[in-house]
């Protein structure tokens, strides 16, 4: 018989239209739902699509996953491969760009495709190709790498893989001697929290030691059954981190982020990463100034205990890798630009946004 998951992952809507139908709402005028369909993969649970208020038109549950207009317009400030993972990538399916730690594309579907992705283009196929026919030769890669500690899943979502898919990847990893880690990123918990069922969290328990990181943006998302979900992996001593992406209009102010974190620490996830919103394109609405997010981890500062608050990074663009935002290293040049100084020296500039070339962000209904 089909796990219940995966029922409820074929039946997620894969439509704007059909998302709108099945809230029961009139979708904004003008939005062409089958061009963006063609640009942009769109995929939401119907799990997640309950957590929308629909009593508001911003809603940040609404404003990550329903698909809008403004993904079809361009800024000047976006880049293609934003993060400069293509540039990073030596061989198919992997990312390297720190020594000890590499990152292994596993998986090419989410079970949710946020709107904000920084991977946005690469569903259709644009930036990184590879992934299941090209793991061969990313292990290959690893084994003759012996200065690779830790291997990252990434991709797309590892959690939406089945075990006998994801077990022999971590067993095969895991029989080479230099690999002490393996870590999965998966936004699963939140999207589709029943698929942390206990056969999958026992058999991870199995094959100690992982890192879970998990991706919850907004309070909210914090439903029952993500709790059930973190409560899997706690009981079982999988020690679990957070990555939150800054996202206007989402989690953009001090009392949501403090609510966030501090739910997360209290729950057991310990909030990891705050990254500030990458340039890729189709995300422009989305984005904040590096001030704002300065001013906003500020604010965090007294409100929350130590280990509740994440380091707030940029991914630099060009695949420099991230790198803490902070004025230590940044130094404002003028309104938009910043100058970024790396550890080895080098000078960068990065254009932050303004006024010209931010779009404001959508009504959903
Ligand atoms: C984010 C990232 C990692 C992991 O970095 P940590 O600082 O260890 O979390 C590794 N490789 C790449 C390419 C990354 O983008
Ligand atoms: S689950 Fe992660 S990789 Fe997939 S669309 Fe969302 S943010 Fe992107």
């Amino acid at each position: 018989m089909k796990k219940p998951w995966r029922r409820d992952l074929q039946e997620a809507i894969t439509d704007g239209a059909k998302a709108y139908a099945y809230l029961g709402k009139e979708p904004p005028k003008g939005v062409d739902f089958a061009a963006i369909g063609r640009q942009y993969s769109i995929r939401i649970p119907k799990y997640y699509l309950d957590l929308i208020d629909k009593r508001d038109p911003y809603d940040p549950i609404g404003l990550q996953c329903l698909p809008q207009g403004l993904e079809m317009g361009a800024s000047e400030l976006d880049i293609p491969d934003a993060v400069g993972d293509a540039k990073r990538s030596p061989v198919p399916g992997i990312v390297h760009k720190y020594p000890n730690r590499v990152i292994l594309l596993v998986a090419n579907t989410c079970s949710m495709y946020c709107r904000y992705c920084f991977r946005k283009p690469v569903p259709k196929g644009i930036a990184l190709p590879g992934l299941r026919e090209g793991l061969e030769q990313a292990f290959a890669y690893i084994q003759a790498q012996r200065g690779i500690e830790e291997v990252i899943f990434s991709g797309g979502d590892p959690l939406i893989l089945g075990l006998e898919t994801l077990l022999p990847l971590i067993e095969r990893l895991q029989a080479m001697d230099h690999i002490r880690m393996i870590r999965i990123h998966s936004r699963v918990p939140v999207t589709l929290p029943q698929r942390i069922d206990d056969a999958l969290v026992d058999a991870l328990a199995a094959h100690k030691p992982i890192t879970v990181v998990t991706h919850f943006n907004h309070p909210r998302e914090l439903s029952p059954l993500a709790l059930t979900a973190i409560d899997r992996f706690t009981q079982r001593g999988i020690p679990l981190l957070n990555q939150a992406v800054l996202l206007r209009g989402v989690n953009d102010k001090s009392e949501t982020l403090a609510r966030l974190f501090g739910d997360l620490y209290y729950l057991g996830v310990r909030p990891y990463y705050l990254h500030h919103c990458d340039r890729t394109p189709g995300t422009a609405p989305f984005r904040t100034s590096l001030q704002a997010g300065m001013d906003l981890m500020a604010s965090l500062k007294n409100r929350l205990s130590g280990p509740a608050l994440p380091r707030y990074v940029l991914d630099i663009p060009g695949g420099y890798g991230k790198y803490p935002i902070s004025r230590h290293h940044f130094t404002p040049l003028d309104a938009h630009r910043w100058q970024i100084t790396l550890p080895t020296g080098k000078t960068l500039i990065y254009q932050d946004i303004s006024s010209d070339n931010q779009p404001d962000l959508p009504r959903l209904f």
